[in-house]
Formats: structure tokens, sequence, C-alpha cells
């Protein structure tokens, strides 16, 4: 069922506390190096600003260690949204304290006030009572758009909104895509529907291949994940990444699957993980003694790419290969161009996929790059978030 959106609720003179994603990558002189998430988060601001509401924003920034760290302040967030937006942006230097609480008293219609990191609380990972009560009390709306944080309980996610019994709880714009796209192009999935899962490890993905392959027409398997299963079909896989531990299991996952399950038909494979190693292309299940798999070979992903193109909905996540070193990028670039090219819904898992198909060029070129790794696959595992479930529905 659809969850209510900030456009539904009446935010005129009301305070609307924002949990927000402005987990931002900072270099050593704690300058903001990509401010993206700070930009996607605009819409869900500017609609309040707008309709006369007051913003405050909150946000936890890397992993301080449940105390105030000056590496992790939120300031250079607060600073950079005041260059974003011709409104009044200040900054608490604490989040629950004395500065926070007389900044929220002092905020007027059309202002934004940014709180210190969550994280320097220690009542935020241990979604204490106390701390969310302290923060419900400083608004009369509540707001989650913060996607990448959506698969947690963290106070700000789950105990806050509890805390606001009677008030309104919508998600921000952000979170209603990602909820759009994630459950409701799968839930309901234009056919053919074809998953391709890459990375490095399939224990990682386990879930997320046992979900899919329930809903999906086809399961392509890449990365590192693919020589798991080579060995699970007696393969040899020379010194590739494997996890001998998850032999059974892929085992399993080979003797139910059937046909949906598609594997690798050949491996570009190295003698050395590096990018001027000897490299060989070899079928599957022979590479040699010394070599390692280190992307999928031409013909996987000519066959990958053919799937992709047939199909009216496609999910990816993971690499086909260690794209960050070529020509070990090859297969993750020509599955991302099909993906690219095709009319398909396509709908990329965050995290390494996200980012081979901004380095490639194509991001604009698909339905939706989903903003949350841990979250997205979480997603795809098939489950239900209660930081999601208990907003109010539309
Ligand atoms: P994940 O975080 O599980 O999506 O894995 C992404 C990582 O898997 C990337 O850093 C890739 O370089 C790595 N990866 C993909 N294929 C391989 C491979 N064949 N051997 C080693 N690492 C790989």
């Amino acid at each position: 069922m659809a969850k209510k959106t900030i456009a539904a609720v009446d935010v005129a003179g009301k305070n609307v506390l924002i949990r927000v994603d402005f987990n931002v990558p900072l270099d050593e002189n704690g300058k903001i190096t990509d401010d993206r998430r700070i930009q996607m988060a605009l819409p869900t601001i500017k609609s309040v600003l707008d309709r006369g509401g007051r913003v405050i924003l909150m946000s936890h920034l890397g992993r301080p260690k449940d105390a105030p760290d000056a590496k992790y302040t939120l300031k250079p967030t607060a600073d950079r949204l005041a260059e974003l937006i011709p409104n009044k942006v200040t900054f608490a230097t604490d989040t629950v304290g004395d500065d926070a609480k007389a900044k929220v008293a002092a905020l007027q219609n059309g202002d934004v006030l940014v709180l210190e990191n969550l994280r320097f609380q220690p009542g935020e990972k241990k979604g204490d009572a106390a701390f969310a009560a302290e923060l419900a009390s400083f608004a009369d709306v509540y707001v989650n758009d913060a996607f990448g944080t959506c698969h947690r309980t963290d106070a700000s996610m789950v105990a806050v909104p509890n805390a606001m019994a009677g008030k309104p709880k919508a998600c921000g714009f952000l979170v209603e895509k990602e909820i759009k796209y994630l459950t409701d192009a799968i839930g309901n999935p234009q056919r053919p529907f074809v998953a391709i899962l890459g990375g490095a490890k399939v224990s990682d993905k386990i879930m997320v291949i046992k979900n899919l392959l329930g809903i999906c027409d086809k399961v392509l398997i890449g990365g590192a994940m693919a020589y798991t299963f080579s060995l699970a079909q007696g393969g040899k896989v020379g010194k590739s990444l494997v996890e001998p531990d998850k032999v059974e299991l892929a085992k399993e996952l080979l003797a139910t699957a059937g046909d949906k399950l598609v594997l690798p038909v050949d491996t570009h494979a190295g003698d050395a993980f590096s990018a001027d190693c000897n490299k060989v292309v070899v079928e599957a299940g022979q590479v040699p003694d010394d070599y390692e798999g280190l992307d999928i070979g031409p013909k996987t992903a000519e066959l990958y790419a053919d799937l992709v193109r047939n199909a009216k909905t496609v999910v990816w996540n993971g690499p086909m290969g260690v794209f960050e070193m070529p020509p070990f990028d090859a297969g993750t670039k020509a599955v991302a161009q099909a993906i690219a090219e095709s009319d398909a819904i396509s709908i990329i898992g965050g995290g390494d996929s996200a980012a081979a198909i901004a380095k490639l060029g194509f991001a604009d070129r698909v339905t939706h790059v989903s903003t949350g790794g841990g979250a997205s696959l979480a997603m795809l595992e098939g489950q239900k978030f209660a930081a999601v479930e208990l907003l109010d529905e539309a």
C-alpha cells in the first residue's frame, strides 16, 4: 500500500522534522567531495519551505563512536545547503542539547535548522526512547527521506516517529521513489523480468538470489560469485575468489532453480590481481591453476546482453568483474550498455553497480538508480522495513 508523502501534509507554520541521509563523503580537510545526497534531498526540503513550513534536518555522518567527534560534524552539510537554497539555514552544535533547543525555538517559517550528527548520541544506534522523545518534541510532522538507512531501526528511523503518535508521519520524495521502483516494479513486474547479480560474495547476495529466483524469469550470475557456483558444478576455478563453505548452498540453488539460474559460459582470467597481468579467456570451469577469474568472458557478456535486450524489467546489483581495473571492466560495461540501450524498466541497486553505471556515463539512461546499497539489497531480499511500515498510509 502506498505511503503518505510530504506533498499531502499541511506544513504551513509547522515544525517538520526530516530524517535525511547527509552521510556525504568528506576529504581530509572536511570538504564535501560529492554533494549528491544533499542535492537529492532538496525536493522534499523545498516542498516544506515553499509552503511556509520550518525544516529541522537530522542525519548521521560516518561512524563516530557514540560521542562528538569533530571529524564527523554535519556543519559542512549545513554550509553546503545554505549555498543551494535562498532560505536561512542554521546549524545546531548539538543534537538535542541547549543549542538545538534554542535554535528550534527561534525557527521562523521558511527557515532550516540542521542538527548535529545523530550518532554523536549513544541513543541513536540503540533506538533509545528518551533520546527519541527529545527529537520528537521538536516537531509537529515527521518525514523519512533517508532511504539509505531505511533498513535500520536507529532511533531517528523508528523510535522518533513512534514517539510522535497522532502527528503526521510521511515519506519524502526520495523514499517515495525508491519504494515505487524497488517494491512496486518488482512486486508486479512486466515480463520477461531479468535480474543480474554480481559482486564478490555469494554470502552477501544469497537471500537476494533466493528471493529473485521466486519472482524473476532469469537470474544471471556474474562477478566472483560465479566461481563458487562453478566449484559446485565440479569446475576448476584456479586461484579465483571463492567461498568453499558456500558450495553446498550453491549446489542446492542449482538443483532447485533449473534453467532460471544462468551462469557464465566463459571467464576472463589473469595470473595476478593486476591490470598488466597475463590474461586468458577460458570456458567456465576451466580456469588454469595459476590464474584467477576477474571478469565474465566475451561470450557471457554477449549472452547476458541479449537476455537484457529481450527483457521488460531488469534489476542489476553487483559488477560482473573487477570493474575498477580495466580491462576487467569489459563484462560490467557490456551489461551496463545493454541495460542503457534497452527500453525495459531498469533498476540499479546501490553501491558498486550504481558507481559502475555512473562511471560508464549511463546513469541517466536507466529508470532508477537506487541511493541505498544495503537498503536496496534488503528490499531485493523481500524484507519489510519497520521505518517505512510505520509511516501513514496515503
Ligand atoms: P559487492 O560489494 O559484493 O557488490 O562486490 C563488489 C566488488 O566485487 C567489486 O569491488 C569488484 O571488484 C569485486 N569483484 C567482482 N568480480 C570479482 C572477481 N572475479 N574477483 C575478485 N573481485 C571481484
